[in-house]
């Protein structure tokens, strides 16, 4: 049989991210992203290899868009598209791993939007355009939550009465589970030790950011809750604050629940503390030139890490290693150093050569030698989608 082709499929309300994967190969055949959709402004950016073209499709919506995809999808593919895989947000306790889609599985998503409102009928919208336009085609959800379905209940639960539990579903639920699922099946492989039989921390930081305790392949805590709020400093989310906050500034400012979201989501993290940018490239460079805001920034962004990692370490029996990845975690030898320069305690030290080494998809160790394991491992959240999508298939 030859190498099958999976279109992974991303959604958010205006805009569709694509990848065609193919299982053979290492880079993706074609890539991009429809955006604007539903405005005058809607385009189709895709690149194929060093090729990279755009069509504008004034006004089009979620179902247009995809459908001026498909033919680029099939002549990339040679005719030959096996399934595509969906990118949902919140499985809810309903989906502890990926899923067909059919009549049965959409409604559960459809009933678990209310815990996602922003991000599951966005989702749905790709979902429902996908399977009218490719009715032949086997379609895959996978959820970002769902690896997370393995957390104990002492983990999982809030100190709150528990009728929110029980009859409004309010516990932690966890994000990111592709990419934590992906990186630390790839650490196993990389130290040579069988994936159910490693425990590992990770810290997924990218505009996101999060962390995890993983044992034995499953997760057993991570930083994000009932939503991809809580736990650590991001681009423009507060992470964790004091929970009496929204009332404190709705008594002492007048401020609706609207806008205490809006600037914990939109206006805090990395953007509030430094008043320049949400990104990080920007805040290393104006930390060189000594801006005070960029540098509080960082410290805190790093501290804050140390911190919710020290404290995912409780849901581990031994640790083979911690692992950065994300766009920062990747790329950021100042974060990964500063970071860990707040985890003597747990032995960790850094090999200043190695970790200025791996960089821009550049895997590998960077620990000093003699000191517990850190790796750099270049997440690939399309491909664990794909290779979802054909596990299911086969
Ligand atoms: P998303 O969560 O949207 O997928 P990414 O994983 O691409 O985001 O991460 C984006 C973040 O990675 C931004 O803060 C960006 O500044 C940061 N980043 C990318 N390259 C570097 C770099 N060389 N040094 C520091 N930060 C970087």
């Amino acid at each position: 049989m030859s190498a099958r082709n999976i279109l992974v499929i991303n959604c958010g309300s205006s805009s569709i991210k694509f990848a065609l994967v193919n299982e053979a190969e290492e880079q993706f055949p074609l890539s991009g992203l429809a955006e604007r959709l539903g405005s005058p402004e809607a385009v189709l950016h895709w690149q194929q290899g060093e090729h990279k073209d755009s069509l504008v499709i004034a006004g089009a919506d979620h179902r247009l868009a995809l459908s001026h995809l498909l033919p680029i999808v099939q002549r990339v593919a040679d005719g030959q598209l096996h399934g595509i895989g969906h990118r949902v947000v919140h499985g809810g306790e309903h989906f502890s791993g990926a899923c067909r889609l059919d009549d049965v599985s959409l409604l559960a998503i459809r009933q678990v939007a209310p815990l996602a409102p922003l991000h599951n009928p966005a989702n749905l919208l790709g979902i429902e355009a996908a399977m009218k336009l490719f009715p032949s085609l086997v379609q895959v959800a996978v959820f970002d939550t769902a690896f997370h379905q393995s957390l104990p209940e002492h983990a999982y639960r809030y100190a709150v009465p528990e009728a929110l539990y029980r009859d409004h579903g309010v516990r932690r639920y966890g994000f990111h589970g592709t990419s934590h699922r992906y990186v630390s099946q790839k650490a196993a492989e990389m130290s040579e030790l069988p994936s159910d039989g490693s425990s590992w921390l990770v810290a997924h930081l990218g505009n996101g950011c999060s962390t995890c305790a993983i044992e034995n392949g499953h997760s057993r805590d991570t930083s994000m809750g009932l939503t991809p709020l809580e736990g650590l400093v991001m681009g423009t989310r507060s992470g964790d604050v004091d929970p009496n906050l929204h009332s404190h500034l709705a008594r002492a400012l007048g401020w609706s629940l609207e806008r205490v979201d809006a600037m914990l989501n939109k206006e805090s993290g990395l953007l509030g503390l430094s008043g320049l940018s949400n990104d990080m490239r920007a805040l290393e460079q104006a930390r060189e030139q000594g801006h005070a805001g960029a540098t509080l920034a960082i410290e805190v962004f790093c501290y804050r890490l140390a911190k919710s990692l020290a404290s995912m370490s409780c849901a581990l029996q031994r640790l083979d290693g911690l692992i950065f990845t994300g766009g920062i975690g990747e790329n950021s030898a100042l974060i990964r150093s500063k970071t860990l320069d707040h985890l003597g305690l747990l032995g960790l030290k850094l090999d200043a050569q190695a970790n200025a080494r791996c960089v821009r998809g550049i895997a590998g160790a960077i620990h000093a030698h003699g000191h517990p394991r850190v790796l750099v491992v270049p997440t690939n959240e399309e491909r664990q989608i794909a290779l979802d999508t054909l596990a299911l298939l086969d």
